[in-house]
Formats: structure tokens, sequence, C-alpha cells
């Protein structure tokens, strides 16, 4: 008998490549123009034109037989010594190369971090609107997920749930900020607050919590900066991911960075290289580890999400509808009109608007629109928006 978990995750694979798949079938049938996808996560932005010309040097200036062989499991030596020292002296940190490993993107960091840290039984918190994924990669490891709902209101995590819900059993705590599906980048107030329960119930317990940060938004964001989490958290993981910072999500690279204070730090390392191994991930991507160095602090041009942002907000408010004002990442988490999600997605898409329900992200009466689209869509989606609006009989301007 195969695997009846993995056979699950086969079968019921992610709802947001359902309504992406819908949305191409859609298209072919009434015209790409007419029907307005927000489904999918996927950078709109190219990336930037040095990517290209690194990838070129790197191809006509190499030896093909180191460029294109196997690094290090844990990767090129080179390369994470370039990300330690960035890391450094962008945070004022003291992180070491030797606790970095690179990644075939933010998925496999976590999910490789997951697998070191996790045995039967152990309990990952994870903050409710979170990523479905999360719940397969922790399920997957035996351990169990306890979703802790952020503020209603607010979407910064609500510190009092946290305490609660913190047990003997807890061995680690995902944040994802800037956040998938709110957009929501947790305050500095909130993240010390966390710190400082953390931390006592350590002491409580007597063993570490490990925080593991899942960043592949870290450098999306609009008006407010991005608290660096091992500045808050004794025992961080930084899950970091390329994918969207550079609009490279099919390069799969990223990494996976055992902060410099992380209690055992060097052990948890040994197990992160452990867990890869196992994982069959041998090393990440080369070619793409090697470009990394001539690309740290560089973006896509996130000044064109930003734009697509206000405009998308500026649509809702016109419409009414009631929404999470997103601070980072490109989505928007928008509130049913009447408190259903799968309603309010439903009636979307008769107005040819494709959204994802938030059902998945614990959330079931939001739905999520990504705007990592063009900003011509956006645009063009105005009269269906208005049109959804009047379904529900809604007057306009009344956001809050
Ligand atoms: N974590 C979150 C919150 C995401 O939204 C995504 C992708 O959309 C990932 C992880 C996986 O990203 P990557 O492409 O780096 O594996």
């Amino acid at each position: 008998m195969i695997s009846q978990k993995h056979l699950e995750y086969g079968i019921h694979s992610s709802v947001i490549r359902e309504v992406f798949e819908y949305g191409v079938q859609r298209k072919a049938e009434i015209g790409k123009d007419n029907v307005f996808d927000f489904s999918l996560g996927n950078p709109s932005i190219p990336a930037p034109k040095k990517v290209n010309e690194t990838i070129k040097k790197l191809l006509n200036d190499s030896d093909p037989t180191e460029l294109h062989g196997y690094s290090l499991g844990p990767g090129d030596e080179g390369v994470r010594k370039a990300i330690a020292s960035y890391l450094n002296e962008k945070y004022s940190v003291n992180e070491s190369y030797k606790r970095i490993y690179m990644t075939c993107g933010a998925a496999a960091s976590l999910s490789i971090s997951l697998n070191a840290l996790l045995n039967e039984d152990d309990e990952v918190i994870v903050l409710t609107p979170y990523f479905p994924e999360y719940r397969v990669f922790v399920e997957h490891t035996g351990a169990k997920v306890v979703e802790v709902q952020c503020d209603e209101n607010t979407m910064q995590p609500d510190v009092s749930r946290i305490e609660s819900a913190i047990n003997e059993k807890t061995k680690a705590i995902i944040i994802n900020s800037p956040n998938n599906p709110t957009g929501a980048i947790y305050s500095s107030m909130v993240l010390a607050e966390i710190a400082g329960v953390v931390s006592d119930k350590e002491i409580q317990y007597s063993h570490p919590i490990y925080v593991l940060s899942d960043e592949p938004y870290r450098e999306l964001a609009y008006e407010v900066s991005v608290p660096y989490i091992a500045k808050y958290f004794k025992n961080a993981i930084i899950c970091y991911s390329f994918s969207k910072a550079l609009s490279i999500p099919g390069e799969r690279i990223g990494y996976i960075c055992v902060c410099e204070r992380c209690e055992d730090g060097d052990i948890v390392f040994k197990a992160i290289c452990g867990a890869g191994r196992a994982m069959g991930y041998v090393c990440a991507p080369v070619l793409f580890q090697k470009m990394l160095p001539e690309l740290l602090g560089i973006t896509s041009n996130i000044e064109d999400y930003d734009k697509n942002r206000r405009e998308i907000k500026r649509i809702l408010d016109e419409c009414g509808f009631k929404y999470i004002d997103p601070q980072g990442a490109f989505y928007i988490f928008i509130k049913s009109p009447s408190g259903s999600a799968l309603d309010f997605c439903e009636e979307a898409k008769k107005c040819e608007i494709l959204l994802v329900r938030g059902n998945e992200f614990g959330a079931p009466s939001y739905a999520r629109a990504a705007y990592c689209v063009s900003y011509k869509m956006i645009k063009d989606s105005e009269n269906a928006w208005k049109k959804l609006a009047e379904q529900y009989g809604m007057k306009g301007k009344d956001n809050d």
C-alpha cells in the first residue's frame, strides 16, 4: 500500500492552483482580457537586468565543471560568506556563514528546518491567517499545527492568545511578515512582546522554542520597514527566499540562517544538513547560488507593486469593500460582505474576478486577491468590482 498521507497531498492539491487552473480555462473560453485573475502570487515584475547579466557572465567566464557541478551540501562557501556579510552589515548582527544553508526557496527552507527540529507529537504554532502549505510541511513530520488567531482588525499577532497556546510540546512558532495572505507587517512592539512571552515559556518548560521566520516577502514593504526577527528572538531561524525579491520563483533559490544567539545552533545546523540530506536535496542549484553575491541588496522594481496596491485599494474603497490595509507583500485580504468567503468567491467568479477563499488560510470570511498582476488588469477590473459590489447591494466608500 502506498503512503496515504502523500496520496492525500497529491489529490487535494492547493486551492490556489485550482483557481488558477480555472482561470486558464476561462481565459481560453472568453478571452484573456475578460478574466481578472487575482489568484496566484507569481511575481509580475521582471527580474532586475542584473540577474540575466550575472547569469550570462557566469556562463561565459566560469569553469563549466565547477559551475554545473555539485556544491557542498550546505552550499558554496563564497556565497554563504557573502550572504552572512550582507546580513551583518545591513542589520548590525553577527551571523556566521557556517550556519547558512542554501536551499531551493522558502518552501524548502521551511520544510528542511521543520524536519530538522520536529519529533512526532511536537506542536508548531502558526499565526492565523497563514500560508496553507505550513500545515503540509508540519504534519508531514508527524507533528501538529496549532493555529493562533491574529487580532481580527489589524491582523497583528495576538500576544495573549500566543501565550495561552504555548505548552510543553511547543517546539516552534512560524512567523511570516510581510504576511501572505494579509499583507500585514508585524510591528516591532508586538514582536518584542511575543519574544518576552516566548522567553518566559522557554524558562518554564526548560527547552528552546524556535521561531522560524518565513521571509519570501522581506523586501516587499511599502511604508514601514520589516523588523529583523533575530533581533527579538534568541532562537531564531531565518527561512529566506529570493523568489519574490528578485522575481525568480522558478530558479528555486533561498537559504536558512540559524541565527547567532540560537541555543545549540551548531547542532541545529547539523540537523538541518541531515534533514536536507534525508529529503534528497543534495545541494541548491549551483548556478543560481553563484549569481547571488552580485545581487544581494537588489530587488525588482517594487514601486510597481506599490502602484498596484494603491489602485486596487482605490477601487475597493470606491465600491465599499472592507479589507486589511496591506503594508507589504503583494496580497490584499478582502472581507466577504456576506461573511462567507465561499459565497464571495463564487459571486466574484460570476463577475469574472478570480479570488482565493480564505478558508485554507484559516480565515473563512475573507478572500485573497494577489495584486502582482499588470496595472492594466487592475484598472480594467474596476467595472467588474462595481458589479460585484452591486450584487451585495453596496453603496461604496465606507471602508474604515
Ligand atoms: N511562504 C510563503 C508565505 C509564501 O507565500 C510562499 C510562496 O508563495 C512560500 C513560502 C514559498 O516560496 P518559495 O518560492 O521561496 O519556495
